[in-house]
């Protein structure tokens, strides 16, 4: 029998001051969380229902063009939006290749930005894992690892982060809205997870009683919204998190990449941005030697953890296929099977 506090505060002031103690965690839909609970991974001596605050279930489209994205808006109700999908159809994409269906009515997207990672020694309470016990050791990095991470990982923890929605979300430069003891604050959704380093159970920059409140993706990622998408592999066509995946999002003029946005899943402990690639596609045409040659700069510094070598090889065509379906134009319709390297790209392409 584990013991805990269940709270439910009306408003953010009340939450954050609720969260502050040690030991408390906030609960959003608990399609994560309650999981771990039951299977002894973590163990919150408070749970701070935050499903009832007022103002964080809308999704807000501002004047000067960026959306503002409330933390309690489910992932469905937002993959879902006409107009959101039309000016960010990659995100819609990548939230519709997540999960099933079930999750995706019930999970909010702050959770989604908070999953923890799909290591199944985390998830096994007898094995060692630095992640939930500093110093324990961490039995994935000589055992079975060939999902586990290409890029930035350290000898105490080579864990992924699982989400596909946070991948075109640090391509197009979101930033998270964050509500704190010592007030409201803001930060880059690319700088939000930390990389393990020695300290892999610090996965993000939150600090105790911190609350995501919104999400913003700027008005310039409606520039991309012609010639982006989120491509994912995965062992099975449906509900599993990703081996790895790309979200490639350009900006094309007069046949020529004027501006890219890379970013790639699964391959590292935090949604891994992909700037030096980005840079060698301005101002060249999208053909498939510079695609390739972008795509070997985005996993230059990529080297096995494991098992995986394979990764890498893999992370480099997905993001060529990425950036081909990509330059071919944004389907008008989201495929039947989103994020499938598989999925057509035949139709009338949408135009922003
Ligand atoms: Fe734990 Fe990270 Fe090692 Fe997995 S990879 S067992 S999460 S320390």
């Amino acid at each position: 029998m584990m013991n805990f506090d269940y709270v439910r505060p009306a408003t953010v002031a009340e939450a954050v001051a609720a969260a502050s103690e040690k030991g408390a965690t906030y609960l959003a839909a608990g399609t994560n969380l309650l999981d771990l609970m039951k299977g002894g991974v973590c163990h919150p001596s408070r749970l701070v229902d935050v499903t009832r605050l007022p103002g964080l279930d809308g999704v807000e489209y501002l004047a000067d063009g960026g959306v503002r994205i409330g933390a309690l808006v489910r992932n469905a109700d937002l993959a879902h939006d006409a107009e959101f999908v039309r000016a960010f159809p990659s995100v819609a994409e990548a939230l519709l290749s997540g999960a099933s269906a079930q999750l995706r009515n019930a999970a909010t997207v702050g959770g989604n930005v908070l999953q923890r990672t799909r290591c199944a020694y985390f998830y096994d309470a007898p094995s060692a894992c630095n992640k939930r016990w500093p110093g324990a050791g961490c039995d994935a990095r000589h055992g079975e690892n060939r999902l586990h991470a290409v890029l930035g990982w350290s000898e105490a923890c080579i864990a992924t982060h699982p989400s596909d929605f946070c991948v075109p979300l640090v391509a197009l430069d979101t930033v998270v809205e964050i509500e704190g003891r010592s007030g409201r604050r803001e930060v880059a959704l690319e700088a939000l997870h930390r990389l393990p380093g020695d300290t892999p159970q610090r996965e993000t920059l939150l600090e105790r009683g911190d609350l995501i409140v919104a999400l913003r993706l700027p008005a310039e990622a409606r520039g991309f919204a012609a010639h982006a998408r989120y491509i994912k592999v995965r062992e099975r066509t449906s509900y599993a998190f990703a081996v790895v995946s790309a979200a490639a999002s350009l900006r094309i003029e007069q046949g020529t990449i004027r501006e890219a946005r890379l970013a790639l899943g699964g391959v590292a402990a935090k949604p891994w941005r992909a700037r030096a690639a980005e840079q060698v596609l301005a101002g060249v045409a999208p053909d498939a030697a510079g695609l390739r040659e972008a795509a070997r700069i985005a996993l230059a510094d990529a080297k096995p953890s494991g098992d995986n070598a394979f990764k890498i090889e893999l992370a480099q065509r997905i993001l060529v296929r990425a950036l081909t379906l990509a330059a071919a134009g944004t389907p008008e319709r989201i495929p039947a099977l989103p994020g499938s390297p598989f999925s057509s790209v035949s139709g009338v392409h949408h135009v922003a």
